[in-house]
């Protein structure tokens, strides 16, 4: 395992939002009682991400302040049981409890007789991701790297995903891949992986999971995705957006379609990086080598290749290590 980045965020009380106002926990739905989309944002799918945390509990703390002038705004915190976990000392710790929360969404873990920490959650959140026609999913990485959008899987919603970040005008870099072989992600459940139904979920990586600038990453894709969804009214929205603008600079980058050819999956306990990869690494020419596997070798498909968030954990069966992809003209 690599050496921790600095810890520069502080994770919030979240305990004054446990109870909710729909009956679930930690669950805040606002309906405006007009016609209009169903939009949803969660934090804390994983409950060491705590950018997420960060801009939802502010965005509650301000709840006397704005208004869903149409359809129905729900904000929810995904994995508290993790998150109650937060240890400053050992931050990987409070990542999940019993499997990864973003590996659960498929009706046959669902809906089978499998129990866990997290399939418990997942079962009580189902309803709202189910209703929502438009989500946005706040994560963060665990290595530094730049802040991406993880649209979707190709051919399986990942287009629309990428049409909608486009409207968002962030982050500069769109990923569409092939999702993970160890179980589906909520963005890719049900409608939202049915490239002729509307509804649409993304999934932002803010950045490396404590630097100060993932809150600031989650904030400014949050306010945008609010504003076009339609989700909040105007007169809380606009004068935050412009202090966001006025404040960026560089301004945002122009936006990259990265697009994931493979994923390398761990066959053994003895998977290990040819040396060590930063996200988003290029590797100009075919043939390196990537990694080792027992008698297995991973090399550089094509020229170019393009390294997606390289696993520091240490390899599990069947867990995905590294994703392969390039950028497209
Ligand atoms: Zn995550």
């Amino acid at each position: 395992m690599n050496p921790l980045p600095p810890i520069e965020l502080q994770a919030p009380d979240l305990s004054r939002w446990a109870g909710g106002n729909c009956g679930v926990p930690y669950v805040w739905s606002f309906d405006s009682g007009r016609p209009g989309p169903q939009v949803m944002v969660q934090a804390l799918t994983h409950g060491n991400e705590i950018c997420g945390a960060i801009v939802l509990d502010r965005l509650l703390a301000d709840q006397a302040q704005w208004q869903v002038p149409r359809g129905r705004l729900t904000l929810a915190f995904g994995n508290l049981e993790a998150y109650a976990r937060w240890d400053p000392a050992d931050p990987d710790r409070s990542r999940y409890v019993d499997e990864d929360f973003n590996r659960v969404w498929a009706d046959e873990a669902l809906c089978g007789p499998r129990d866990s920490a997290e399939l418990r959650r997942a079962r009580v959140l189902r309803p709202f991701v189910d209703a929502a026609d438009l989500l946005l999913d706040l994560h963060s990485m665990r290595e530094p790297c730049e802040a991406l959008m993880v649209c979707g899987a190709d051919g399986r919603g990942g287009d629309k995903g990428v049409a909608l970040s486009r409207q968002l005008g962030v982050p500069g870099v769109l990923l569409v891949d092939t999702g993970h072989p160890s179980g589906l992600r909520m963005i890719e459940r049900g409608a939202f992986a049915d490239p002729r139904d509307a509804r649409t979920a993304v999934l932002i990586e803010c950045g490396q999971h404590w630097e100060r600038a993932a809150a600031d990453v989650a904030q400014d894709t949050l306010l945008r995705f609010l504003a076009h969804a339609g989700a909040l009214d105007d007169g809380y929205l606009r004068p935050r957006l412009q202090a966001q603008t006025q404040a960026q600079t560089p301004p945002a980058p122009r936006q990259r379609l990265l697009r994931v050819t493979e994923a390398v999956v761990a066959h053994s306990p003895g998977f290990r990086f040819a040396r060590p990869f930063r996200g988003l690494q290029v590797l100009p020419r075919a043939g390196e080598l990537i990694a080792t596997d027992g008698t297995l070798r991973f090399h550089a498909p094509h020229d170019d290749t393009v390294l997606v968030m390289p696993s520091v954990t240490p390899p599990k069966v069947g867990a995905t290590m590294v994703r392969l992809g390039r950028y497209e003209a």
